[in-house]
């Protein structure tokens, strides 16, 4: 039995996705606020973490272990690095870092630390089913890496680093830190973004304004996929 957990960073990224699930339970749990839903005949938790590696690794993880979910999906914004990614578009994250884990002094590559790995790989399954989606909604959606941090970016030179050490297209907050839950957890999970900036000098600016659109962009898509896991014709998925 799929029980779905469907995550995002800020309330503006969930709230598109408790408008379409409508009737829900709410629990508090571990400081935050779990949305729990009967979608279609399949169980959903919903919530936000708030913003960062560390708050959304415990919501990933409350999802899982206290909430028994074994699917994750995460619904958000990103900043765009790669420029063919403009305001609005959506990535499907093929595999995650974590882009200011630093032990180079060590003689270690960024990300890196012993035990871990630089990228971990989203599912394979979700991401082909995100193809399938995107086809029937006649959308794009680039596939590409995801570098996380504990920053907001918006400048170019750490733009640049960025790429030079994890050839990233497009960089957020809480990607690579919910991918490491999941990976060790063994639960499957699709990382999805839609641009809010391009992270650049004026990305605070930009985020502002395209941040609410761009949460609904991804929102939608998320829920479309949704659909598709719950349906019966699709419930190996
Ligand atoms: N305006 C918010 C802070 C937003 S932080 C406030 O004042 O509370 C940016 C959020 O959007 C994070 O959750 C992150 O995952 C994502 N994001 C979008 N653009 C980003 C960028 N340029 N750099 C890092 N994270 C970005």
């Amino acid at each position: 039995m799929n029980k779905i957990a469907i995550m995002g960073a800020m309330p503006e990224e969930i709230a598109p996705i408790l408008e379409i699930v409508g009737e829900y339970k709410t629990t508090e749990y571990a400081g935050n606020v779990y949305y729990e839903a009967n979608y279609k005949g399949t169980d959903l938790v919903v919530a936000h973490s708030k913003i960062g590696k560390v708050f959304s690794t415990l919501t990933a993880s409350s999802m899982i272990q206290h909430f028994g979910c074994n699917k994750l999906l995460f619904s958000g914004v990103a900043g765009g690095i790669n420029p063919s990614l403009k305001i609005g578009d959506l990535i499907v994250a093929t595999k995650l870092s974590q882009h200011d884990l630093d032990i180079t002094a060590f003689g270690h590559p960024m990300g890196f630390v012993p035990g871990g790995s630089v990228f971990v790989e989203a599912d394979k399954g979700l991401i082909a089913l995100s193809k399938e989606v995107a086809q029937e909604l006649g959308k794009t959606v680039q596939e590409g890496i995801i570098a996380t941090g504990d920053q907001f970016v918006h400048n170019q030179s750490i733009k640049d680093e960025i790429v030079k050490n994890f050839n990233a297209d497009a960089l957020e907050m809480e990607g690579g830190s919910v991918a490491v839950v999941c990976d060790a957890l063994n639960v499957p999970f699709f990382i999805l973004r839609a641009i809010s900036d391009t992270a650049d000098t004026d990305a605070s600016f930009s985020f502002d304004e395209f941040m609410e659109s761009s949460a609904v962009i991804s929102a939608e898509f998320v829920m479309k996929m949704v659909d598709k896991i719950v349906s019966p014709l699709n419930n190996t998925k």
